[in-house]
C-alpha cells in the first residue's frame, strides 16, 4: 500500500508518472537514478502499483484488488520488472538485458535502479527514459522528521543537515541509537577541548577508536559544529545554527576563535578525512586534528 501523496519531494517525477499513466505514454524501460536512500525503490514500486491499479488513476487507489495485493505477483495488464543495483551488472548481463529492452515482451515495463547511471552501457542508457532523483529540501526533510517521526527540533536539525537532501539517510539517522552516541561524543569533546591537556586529548582519541567505522560521521559532525560557529560569528543569526541545543557553546566558540582559525579547523577536517581514506595512521591523524582545533 502507498500513495504518491505521502512522498516527500520528487514532485517532477511524480508529475511525470501521473501524466504518463493518464495519457497512456508509458515507456518500456526506465532508469531511476539517485544515491542510496534517495527513494528509487519506493518510486519504482509506486509507479508499478499505479500501472497495475484497476482505477487507472495518476496514483494507486489502495482499494482495488490489485492495490491490495501489491506485494504479491498479480496478473495485471503490465508485467513489471524492477532491477536494483543495475549499474553493478556485468557487461554480459547488460547485453542480455539490452535484448529485452530492444524487443520487450508485450506490456513489460522494466525499471533499472542505479546510483550511477553512467556505468550502464550507452546502448542501454539511450533506450531508457531517465528519471533523476534530486535532493530534497531541508525544510521538507525536517518537517517530516518532526511531524511523522516525532523527532525533537534540535535532533531533527542535525539529522537534516547530515542527510544532505537524502530522505532515507535522514530517517536512518533519526532512528539510529548509534548516531546519537557518536553525536554525544563529538559534542562533549568540542565543548571541553580548549580546557583539555594533551594527555586528555590522547585519551579522547583512544575513545573514538571505538567508532573507527563511523569516523567519517564523527568528522562530519565536527564539521557541522564549526560551520555553525562560522555562521554565527558572521551573521549572529540563531535560526541557521544546526546544534541549537548547544548554542551557548557555539557562541563561546565564535567569540574565542578568529575567522582564520575556524577556516583552519575546517581545512584540517578535510585533510583528516583524506588522510584516513589514504590509510594514514589513525591516532596520528586524529591527534593532529585535535591539536589544530585546540589551538584555534
Ligand atoms: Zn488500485
Amino acid at each position: 500500500m502507498g500513495s504518491f501523496k505521502d512522498v516527500v519531494g520528487h514532485k517532477d517525477i511524480i508529475k511525470y508518472i501521473g501524466n504518463a499513466v493518464m495519457e497512456d505514454r508509458v515507456s518500456h524501460a526506465y532508469i531511476l537514478n539517485g544515491e542510496r536512500g534517495s527513494g528509487k525503490k519506493m518510486l519504482a514500486s509506486l509507479f508499478a502499483m499505479t500501472l497495475l491499479c484497476e482505477k487507472h488513476g495518476p496514483d494507486p487507489c489502495n482499494e482495488c484488488h490489485s492495490c491490495i495485493q501489491a506485494e504479491r505477483p498479480y496478473q495485471g495488464p503490465y508485467k513489471i520488472y524492477i532491477i536494483p543495483e543495475a549499474d553493478r551488472m556485468t557487461a554480459q548481463a547488460q547485453n542480455a538485458l539490452l535484448k529485452t529492452i530492444e524487443e520487450p515482451p508485450k506490456y513489460a515495463v522494466i525499471f533499472l535502479l542505479t546510483e550511477n547511471a553512467e556505468l550502464l552501457l550507452p546502448t542501454i542508457n539511450s533506450r531508457c527514459v531517465m528519471l533523476k532523483l534530486r535532493n530534497i529540501k531541508d525544510t521538507l526533510i525536517k518537517k517530516y522528521l518532526m511531524e511523522k517521526m516525532q523527532i525533537p527540533d534540535y535532533k531533527a536539525d542535525v539529522c537534516t543537515a547530515f542527510a544532505q537532501g537524502n530522505m532515507g539517510r535522514a530517517i536512518m539517522l533519526a532512528n539510529s541509537e548509534h548516531f546519537n552516541e557518536v553525536r554525544e561524543e563529538a559534542v562533549q569533546l568540542l565543548k571541553y577541548i580548549h580546557e583539555m591537556e594533551l594527555s586528555e586529548i590522547v585519551n579522547a582519541v583512544n575513545h573514538i577508536t571505538v567508532y573507527k567505522l563511523e569516523i567519517s560521521d564523527y568528522l562530519d559532525l565536527i564539521m557541522i559544529w564549526y560551520r555553525d560557529v562560522l555562521m554565527y560569528k558572521a551573521t549572529k543569526e540563531l535560526d541557521k545554527v544546526v546544534f541549537k541545543d548547544q548554542i551557548q557553546y557555539i557562541k563561546e566558540q565564535a567569540r574565542r576563535s578568529s575567522y582564520e582559525g575556524i577556516e583552519l579547523i575546517l581545512e584540517s577536517l578535510e585533510k583528516a578525512k583524506a588522510r584516513l581514506k589514504a590509510n594514514v595512521n589513525f591516532e596520528l591523524v586524529m591527534e593532529l586534528l585535535f591539536l589544530t582545533i585546540k589551538e584555534n
